[in-house]
């Protein structure tokens, strides 16, 4: 029987801290704000944003909404980025992806200060964690590397697979893995031998964005399995990119969907936010 590995109360155990922090923080008399900006009408986007503002308002944060129409021009936006760049009140600035086709994202990441992109996409937190001498880590990956510890699971000299090269989740993640110690191979679309490379690894992360991809034929015995997908099924189900029910029995631990990764990125949004309060506070950790 494998070990399920459960998102929901880790993720619950960082907020919880979070929550303690942040009240330490107000006695001191330091608040932590966030601001989330949403451009256009997205329903998925709408969900992401109400359950951060949720999150806010359950760790004790200040949190705006900047609720921004479609027609939003790339100046409109870069002026409220650069306004919340210099808002004394806000910490941390989170711009919800995608932006309507119009808008240059990367223009939008780039004009953040590094000091308040707690999303950590920015150029300058890249390098940073490129180097392994970074602030903020981006909230998925960080959330996998926070599930890991939690679990007792160690990267360390382990073959570690991660099916994706996303800026936001592989690349990040397979740097994580590789800071840890693991030896990391990356897999994308033009991986050859693909089920090969992944039967092989001892930690398999899936990053892709297809439903149950993941077949138990590709999974080691034993191996951990974390999945990041976040899709739906034939059924408008959710589901990852692994198919759970062939592959649990065979995995050592593996992360459900939902229920796993999904929650732990809020939870790292809201640690990486109360760290940038820190930081700008000049309080050490
Ligand atoms: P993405 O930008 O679309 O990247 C998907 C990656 O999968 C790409 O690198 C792509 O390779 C690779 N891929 C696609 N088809 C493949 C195949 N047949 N074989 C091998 N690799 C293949 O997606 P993303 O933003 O990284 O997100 C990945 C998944 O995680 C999505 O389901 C997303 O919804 C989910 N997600 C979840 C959370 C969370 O909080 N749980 C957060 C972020 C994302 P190429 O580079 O060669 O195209």
């Amino acid at each position: 029987m494998s070990r399920i590995i459960d998102g929901k109360l880790v993720s619950a155990k960082v907020r919880a801290n979070v929550a303690k922090e942040t009240e330490e923080l107000k006695e001191k008399g330091v608040s932590v704000g966030l601001a989330v900006v949403i451009v256009g009408n997205d329903p998925a986007s709408r969900v992401y944003v109400n359950n951060k503002k949720k999150a806010c308002a359950e760790v004790g944060f200040i949190s705006r909404e900047y609720a921004l129409p479609e027609e939003t021009t790339q100046q409109e936006l870069l002026d409220l980025v650069n306004e919340l760049n210099n808002d004394k009140e806000i910490n941390g600035i989170l711009v919800q992806l995608p932006l309507p086709k119009h808008l240059d994202e990367k223009q939008v990441i780039e004009a953040i200060s590094p000091l308040k992109d707690v999303d950590a996409f920015n150029a300058v937190n890249v390098g940073k964690i490129m180097i392994g001498d970074y602030d903020f880590l981006p909230c998925t990956p960080a959330g996998v590397m926070e599930m890991l510890k939690e679990y007792d699971i160690d990267p360390k000299s382990k073959n570690c697979v991660v099916i994706g090269r996303s800026n936001i989740v592989g690349k990040p993640m397979a740097m994580l893995l590789l800071h840890k110690h693991g030896t990391v191979t990356i897999c994308h679309s033009r991986t050859v031998n693909l089920k090969e490379i992944c039967a092989k690894a001892d930690i398999l992360v899936a990053a892709i964005g297809k439903a149950k991809f993941v077949t138990a034929d590709m999974v080691k015995e034993g191996a951990v399995v974390i999945d990041v997908g976040m899709n739906r099924d034939e059924n408008g189900k959710l589901c990852g990119d692994v198919d759970f029910e062939n592959v649990k029995d065979k995995a050592e631990a593996i992360t459900p969907v939902p229920g796993g990764v999904g929650p732990m990125t809020i939870a790292m949004l809201m640690k990486n936010t109360l760290k940038a309060a820190k930081l700008q506070n000049g309080i050490e950790e």
